[in-house]
């Protein structure tokens, strides 16, 4: 820890967590419309202005590296559509307490941008794919560009600095079963971590629905049948139980929010793309950093109000409490 984070007071929540990760989502927009995140049309994007500068996200990472903050995850929107992420990246890398950079893409303009990234410094990915078929792919993302997302993710192979490749599919029942053994293959044919995230209350069309949950356990007994699964040990505050394949060929990750919910240990916190703050996923209220950030709050100042957030972070999601109340937000507003 830095002289700098020693001094100042460190992002510890009324709950004890220590907040160590905070995920940056640098654009609203996107090229693809995934059923379970954005409408087919409609919704509004931020106007430029309201878009947080380069500089003004990384002095909030700044100021949170200083109160403990390591791990910076940039998010959007899709982030790769934002001008200039590779620059961001790089800035972001040299912030002192910043030990890493990651990203959250859908992939599509990987093959193009691969090496700028890892150029630009940045060690790991998740790429999100949720099929491996060109029809299905076609429904759930709007869009026929699963060619274009299996190309970025080769491309990505040739870069080996940026390691794991982790590849996210959202599970939802109905949709994902009969491609659970493919995805199993894939990951035991390729140099990807396949991971699947079950489905939450979190789609702009607020459609989500118990019977579509698609539970990691379920998954994890369908995989398991076949090619017989290992737990690996996983950092506490990791979100997600990782497996080997028994044979050494491989892993698969499970990311269970609805069903084993790992709020307890969650470290996390969220900026959005117009300068929010949010404390989880589900919050039902969010900070402005960017009003003081443009009226010349100092970095004392603008540390406080975050610490003020921090302090407020929620002890857990109420997703399966009676008379749960949806996030403020929908995934692509918020940053996932
Ligand atoms: N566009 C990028 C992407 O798709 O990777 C980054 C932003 S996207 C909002 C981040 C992650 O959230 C993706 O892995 C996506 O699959 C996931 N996601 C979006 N809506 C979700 C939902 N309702 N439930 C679970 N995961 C969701
Ligand atoms: Fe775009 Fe990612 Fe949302 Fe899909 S999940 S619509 S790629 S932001």
């Amino acid at each position: 820890m830095s002289a700098q984070a020693q001094h100042n007071q460190q992002f510890i929540d009324s709950f004890g967590r220590r907040i160590e990760d905070m995920r940056v989502s640098v654009i609203d927009k996107c090229n693809f419309r995934c059923t379970y995140c954005m409408p087919a049309e409609g919704l509004a994007w931020l106007r430029n202005r309201e878009i947080l500068t380069f500089d003004e996200i990384e002095r909030v990472v700044r100021i949170a590296a200083e109160r403990g903050v390591t791990q910076i995850r940039l998010t959007g929107g899709e982030p790769t559509v934002r001008k200039g992420l590779p620059d961001l990246i790089s800035r972001l890398i040299r912030v002192p307490g910043v030990e890493e950079v990651t990203l959250t893409t859908n992939g599509f303009l990987l093959r193009r941008m691969a090496r700028e990234l890892a150029d630009a410094g940045l060690t790991r990915i998740n790429v999100s794919l949720d099929t491996l078929t060109r029809e299905k792919f076609a429904h759930i993302t709007r869009r026929d560009h699963l060619d274009e997302v299996l190309a970025g993710l080769e491309e990505l192979e040739k870069h080996s600095t940026i390691r794991p490749i982790k590849v996210n599919a959202v599970a939802i029942r109905g949709f994902t079963e009969p491609e659970v053994l493919d995805f199993a293959r894939f990951a035991r044919r390729k140099p990807y971590v396949v991971r699947f995230i079950e489905f939450m209350p979190l789609d702009a069309d607020e459609s989500w629905s118990r019977e579509q949950l698609l539970t990691g356990r379920e998954i994890y007994e369908m995989i398991n049948a076949v090619y017989p699964l290992v737990p690996r040990d996983t950092d506490p505050s990791s979100t997600s139980r990782v497996y080997r394949f028994a044979d050494g060929r491989g892993e698969v990750g499970f990311i269970n929010p609805v069903s084993e919910p790992f709020c307890s240990t969650c470290n996390r916190i969220r900026l959005t793309a117009d300068g929010q703050l949010r404390t989880c996923l589900f919050s039902t209220w969010e900070t402005d950093l960017r009003a003081p950030l443009r009226s010349g709050a100092s970095d004392e100042e603008l540390g406080r109000i975050m610490h003020g957030a921090v302090l407020r972070k929620e002890m857990k999601h109420h997703i399966n409490d009676p008379g749960f109340v949806r996030a403020s937000r929908s995934m692509s507003q918020i940053g996932g």
